[in-house]
């Protein structure tokens, strides 16, 4: 392997090679409680770990796609972090998935770093973001 390498590497061919491998998360345009309309950004729910996560700016628009770096605040580098992932930009508010989710906490993501994946983490992580239900992919109810 040469000085070329997705994740390490920022020249054209790398990004799209990077872009090509690159995983999918589901983004939702939207901003905190409290925060101005200014600090309106796209939130990517991350499953690997359990959180959301914080990118573009408030001239993404649904359809946009993105491809970023991982903001997991784990410690150590997680799956995403040789390709990065891609925010695909939903037209669902986050205001209506943000509350359906639970988080992991700041001791949960160090221990996700560390590789100590309790039971606890498993039932964060599998939890299904509403796009991801069956209805939304051709299951029948
Ligand atoms: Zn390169
Ligand atoms: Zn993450």
């Amino acid at each position: 392997m040469g000085q070329h390498h997705p994740g390490e590497c920022s020249c054209p061919e790398c990004r799209t090679r990077a872009r090509l491998a690159a995983p999918t998360l589901y983004g939702f345009i939207g901003r905190r409680a409290g925060e101005p309309e200014t600090a309106q950004q796209v939130f990517a729910w991350c499953p690997w770990c359990a959180n959301w996560h914080r990118h573009g700016d408030r001239t993404n628009q649904p359809g946009d796609v993105l491809h970023r770096s991982p903001h997991c605040a784990t410690g150590t580098p997680g799956p995403y972090e040789e390709t990065g992932y891609l925010i695909a930009v939903t037209n669902i508010p986050l205001s209506e998935v943000w509350g359906q989710m639970r988080r992991s906490s700041d001791a949960q993501r160090l221990a996700i770093g560390d590789g100590r994946v309790t039971p606890a983490i498993e039932r964060l992580r599998a939890q299904l973001l509403p796009i991801l239900r069956p209805q939304h992919h051709g299951g029948r109810t």
